[in-house]
């Protein structure tokens, strides 16, 4: 990192971890974020970056435009939203909100995203336009495809889109990144068996769901044995099972109801997996005289980096941390991220920084209720969106 950009953004990091500190406090939910985005309105205002409010009822986009002619947009994406959780940390800035909290870390995100601002406004030396896009919900409501839906990318068109996210284990400084998939397809599906049920001494009067539904469970993994190509790799995992009364053991349910999750990276093997498991529901009900009521849910997509946007991010990291820091054979993971909306509709590319072990201070895994953004890397991460500026946009175009 150039010694002038980091001297720059060091006078700057005691309001960033003040501004991420409190919207860590007061942490909202999907598409509640009213207070967080009024402090990220009100700060990219006090800069002098012209807002838009209310796509996805709390997203904020600013604008900024260099001062340098160029015709190349692009748009760099933080999430605000908290999760329902109740934090069990006992520092001052803790969660007041009962039930709600800061567990993903998107209270940095936003931080590091508004630190970006604020350098570029002062330092608009880019040729073209960015589009600072805070977006709500991305826990599991997919803020951000609402956000497309209701039009962001009509009213601000981008070349390309970034995204950013902490990762705790990945030591501080460090980037990870890969081009192509990087998170997981993300899906809910929901089988419900039907039969009669009945009294559980005279099972023969009647048909049990139970029969099929514990042969389904175990069916459910013969899809990624046997139906999954070798090459390929997919999860299957039940949530939740739900049949009879506690209090009635002598009674053999009329339904049962399994719930789970499917992760997934080809969108052949996310066909396949919705495919199998109503084939398998149906089938195995039937052949038990029961009936089986399926339905898929597919609610995020893979994030899928472009190789040329990789590259670029690779290369903003490198001048952030050092070329040695930055890390791009890791393996994609499964969890999900609504970022990958943005990047069906364009080229870009997501990047984890390292948020350190837990030996610095309560930085456990994310959505666990003793996690905790850590502010050391607020600058790190601020100075990787202003050097992916400068990498994206540092030419006349
Ligand atoms: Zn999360
Ligand atoms: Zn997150």
């Amino acid at each position: 990192m150039t010694k002038t950009l980091l001297s720059d953004l060091k006078s700057g990091e005691a309001e960033l971890i003040a501004i991420r500190r409190d919207i860590h406090k007061h942490p909202e939910t999907a598409f509640e974020e009213n207070r967080t985005s009024d402090i990220v309105a009100e700060r990219l205002t006090a800069w002098g970056i012209p807002i838009h409010r209310g796509l996805a009822k709390t997203g904020v986009v600013g604008t900024l435009k260099g001062k340098r002619p160029g015709q190349r947009v692009i748009g760099l994406r933080a999430d605000m939203d908290a999760l329902n959780l109740q934090e069990k940390n006992g520092f001052a800035h803790c969660s007041v909100n009962p039930g709600k909290m800061h567990a993903c870390g998107h209270d940095g995100h936003t931080a590091m995203l508004l630190g970006a601002a604020r350098h570029l406004a002062g330092n608009p030396d880019f040729a073209g336009i960015v589009h600072f896009i805070f977006q709500p919900a991305e826990e599991s409501e997919g803020g951000a495809r609402v956000m497309i839906e209701e039009g962001l990318f009509d009213k601000f068109p981008c070349d390309a889109v970034y995204g950013m996210h902490n990762m705790p284990g990945l030591p501080v400084g460090q980037f990870a990144i890969r081009p192509g998939p990087l998170t997981a397809a993300s899906d809910t599906w929901t089988v419900t068996i039907k039969g009669t049920g009945g009294h559980g001494a005279m099972p023969d009067q009647g048909t049990d769901p139970t029969m099929p539904a514990a042969q389904f469970v175990l069916a459910t993994q013969t899809i990624i044995g046997c139906n999954v190509p070798p090459n390929d790799t997919a999860v299957l995992s039940v949530g939740h099972i739900a049949a009879g009364n506690y209090n009635a053991a002598n009674v053999i349910p009329a339904t049962v109801t399994i719930r789970g999750t499917a992760r997934s990276y080809a969108p052949a093997t996310r066909d396949l997996l919705e495919r199998r498991l109503g084939e398998l529901a149906r089938s195995l009900a039937a052949a038990h005289g029961c009936e089986a009521e399926y339905h898929y849910l597919r609610r995020y997509p893979p994030v899928v980096n472009t190789k040329e946007q990789t590259e670029v991010a690779v290369a903003a990291a490198g001048m952030t941390g050092g070329a040695a820091k930055v890390g791009t054979a890791c393996s994609p993971n499964t969890g999900g991220e609504d970022f990958a909306f943005m990047l069906q509709k364009k080229p870009g590319a997501y990047i984890m920084i390292g948020n350190g072990g837990d030996a610095n201070g309560g930085c456990a895994h994310v959505h666990t209720p003793l996690y905790d953004f850590n502010d050391e890397i607020l600058t790190m991460g601020t100075a990787y969106w202003v050097n992916l500026v400068s990498k994206e946009l540092g030419v006349e175009g």
